[in-house]
């Protein structure tokens, strides 16, 4: 059975998300370990991690990735702004060993003019560098798909394959589809036939063996449009087929699949969401 979850909010602390992950019917969650739209955040305290890591085993949940802030860009050409996305992206990876988790899910970054290659090299660069202080992790860092609004890079999954050729530590280093993005950015999954060659491309550019996760999205704009926005499963472009197509893959059924889909504090959307996943398997 696929490990099914979505994104929870850690307002109030931390340690709420494992409940409210509960609460929605999740088997596994995405959380933020900080205000996802700030630089700085207070560190976690001993209390709130050990909180954390008691809901965790309380509910069953697994929680298995951390997802990085919005304003950390990797790719920077921008002295200042790169040198806080380094500052503040190690702070991440230090959130998510302390909080004990095995991802860290990053948006690779955006050259903003400079140009793909010297984007590609500079987000390979980073990790390089940050992987470094580390010695000794669990930690593995998950490129993300991008839809390629923007100068956004990691829209194909050759400049995804590009930026893990440059790292050093490459046990260390990994991927997540985005259903949304890989489909606005022209991988049409919602067909057989684009499905299969979709999966072939992957497994031929990057290799099966890399893809630790996925979001799972519908999307509100069309195959190749280059939005990321996301929608409710089977109310977007994809539609239903493209998720019962991943949810009865073999080779997926380990790889835990995560919503990242607007909802309100009362999650009904995610109950909503997760049902109608849960009926699509065996189908
Ligand atoms: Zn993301
Ligand atoms: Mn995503
Ligand atoms: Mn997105």
């Amino acid at each position: 059975m696929p490990l099914l979850g979505a994104h929870m909010s850690i307002e109030g602390g931390i340690f709420n998300a494992p409940l409210r992950g509960k609460e929605a019917g999740c088997d596994v969650i995405q959380i933020f370990t900080k205000n996802n739209n700030q630089w700085k955040s207070k560190a976690l305290s001993d209390k709130e991690i050990t909180a954390f890591k008691e809901n965790l085993d309380k509910t069953g949940i697994k929680a298995v990735a951390s997802h990085d802030a919005y304003l950390i860009n990797l790719a920077s050409p921008n002295k200042d702004v790169y040198k806080k996305s380094l500052t503040a992206f190690y702070d991440e990876m230090n959130r998510a060993e302390e909080l004990g988790l095995p991802y860290l899910v990053f948006h690779p970054g955006a050259h903003l003019g400079e140009g793909e290659d010297i984007g590609i090299k500079r987000i390979a660069d980073s990790i390089n560098l940050l992987q470094s202080k580390k010695a000794k992790t669990n930690l593995t860092l998950l490129l993300e798909a991008t839809a390629g609004q923007g100068t956004n890079l990691g829209y194909r999954f050759e400049q995804l394959a590009d930026i893990i050729n440059l790292i050093e530590q490459k046990e260390k280093i990994g991927a997540c589809i985005d259903t949304c993005h890989i489909f606005a950015a022209g991988y049409d999954i919602s067909t057989k036939d684009g499905y299969t060659k979709t999966f072939e491309e992957f497994d031929k550019i990057i290799g099966l063996k890399r893809l630790k996760l996925f979001h799972l999205n519908d999307s509100k704009k069309g195959l190749a449009s280059r939005v990321d926005r996301h929608e409710h499963i089977g109310k977007g472009m994809l539609g239903l087929n493209a998720f019962k197509m991943l949810l009865n893959d073999k080779r997926f059924q380990n790889i835990p699949m995560i919503l990242e889909t607007p909802k309100e504090k009362d999650m009904k959307e995610d109950k909503k969401n997760l049902k109608i996943l849960r009926s699509l398997i065996g189908r």
